[in-house]
């Protein structure tokens, strides 16, 4: 079982978007023992658009989706030369993979992306992945990798995903404006957090932010794995919290009953479509008895999407919070057709329908 790390912009570079050679040196040092120890790694890596930023002398992190596009592409080829270069003087093989959303969201890449990062794992590589920018903007406007990283490390089944920032743990509050906040080392329960101001400033140059940490912490324990958040400039943490030292950052705890990859994909990585308003019946007997979505409990259809997108299902009149979601059989034109009709009536309009609007084995509640 892999250890995942993740590097992020601030780590990798500094204000101005240089390279923090001694920082990763050390990283790449400690990555390169843990592999060399029998532990396959994976490192999860940003920084291409502060590096970008530099080499194109723009003098500060632009707004303009395109600008952080193009500055991504003009410093990923530089970051990934030097972690290969880095890699190579401890004898250690890497390989650049760009990923998207999109690509955890079409289950035919989904599975092409796990098979490849599995045999580089296999021939001893060390996955070298970030963001392919030029397409994607999800971590470029939220997440500075933190979710890129939660999905692969759900993708490979990994042991533990260390997400390496510029401060030692999560605090009880933002320690750069509240001088009395003190470190939390252990989160067993996300409601343990709740009444917390965690820092979500994003800094100068990266995306992230202590707020898109938690939120790639909650996918990942959902998926059985222990997260840490630790510092990835301090000599030796980003080794210690990956071999599972318990004194090293924050450790979030992983669920005992982690849901299956599949429906961890469904919620999680599966982009939805459209949504399902259900009558109070239906959200009760999904709830309570873990039963299939059918057209008679839908009471309203939002979105348009065909059959095997996945939708957002709500309890009818509380829009705000999801219940679950769940890849459908229908089409929204369909369902909008048969929205509470029984089952015999579904049949007399369409005689080769499925029962069900959305089956329980591609269903996850998430309440
Ligand atoms: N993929 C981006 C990078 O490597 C993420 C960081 C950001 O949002 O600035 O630069």
């Amino acid at each position: 079982m892999p250890v995942v790390i993740k590097v992020g912009s601030n780590v990798a570079t500094d204000e101005q978007g240089g390279l923090r050679d001694s920082v990763l040196e050390s990283i790449v040092a400690q990555a390169a023992e843990l592999h060399k120890s029998g532990t396959d790694v994976v490192l999860v890596t940003s920084g291409a658009i502060s590096r970008g930023i530099q080499l194109l002398g723009l003098g500060g992190r632009p707004t303009a989706m395109a600008e952080l596009q193009a500055s991504s592409a003009v410093g990923q080829g530089q970051i990934y030369r030097h972690y290969d270069h880095l890699f190579a003087s401890h004898d250690v093989k890497t390989a650049q993979i760009l990923l998207t959303a999109a690509d955890f969201s079409a289950r035919a890449s989904y599975v092409n992306a796990k098979q490849t990062l599995r045999k580089l794992l296999d021939w001893h590589v060390v996955p070298v992945i970030n963001e392919n920018d030029t397409t994607a903007t999800d971590e470029i406007t939220f997440g500075d990798n933190d979710f890129l990283a939660a999905q692969v490390s759900i993708l490979l089944k990994a042991r533990r995903l260390v997400l390496a920032t510029d401060i030692d743990s999560l605090y009880t509050s933002d320690p750069n404006i509240d001088s009395s906040a003190t470190p939390v080392h252990r989160v067993n329960d996300f409601a343990e957090l709740d009444g917390l101001s965690i820092g979500d400033s994003a800094t100068a140059i990266g995306s992230g932010g202590m707020r898109s940490k938690v939120v790639a912490a909650e996918i990942a324990t959902a998926g059985g794995i222990e997260v840490v958040v630790c510092s990835g400039k301090k000599e030796g943490a980003v080794g210690r919290a990956a071999a599972g030292d318990e004194g090293e950052g924050t450790h979030f705890t992983p669920h005992k009953q982690p849901q299956s990859s599949f429906k961890l994909w469904i919620r999680y990585a599966k982009e939805a479509r459209g949504s399902l308003a259900v009558d109070d019946g239906a959200a009760r007997a999904l709830r309570d008895q873990g039963t299939s979505l059918l057209p008679v409990g839908i009471a309203e259809v939002s979105g348009e999407f065909t059959s095997g997108d996945a939708v957002g299902i709500y309890a009818v009149g509380d829009e705000r919070q999801p219940i679950g979601k769940g890849i459908v059989n229908y089409s929204a034109d369909e369902l909008r057709r048969i929205k509470g009709l029984k089952s015999d009536a579904v049949q007399e309009l369409m005689p080769h329908a499925t029962d069900e609007a959305v089956h329980r084995d591609n269903l996850v509640m998430t309440d």
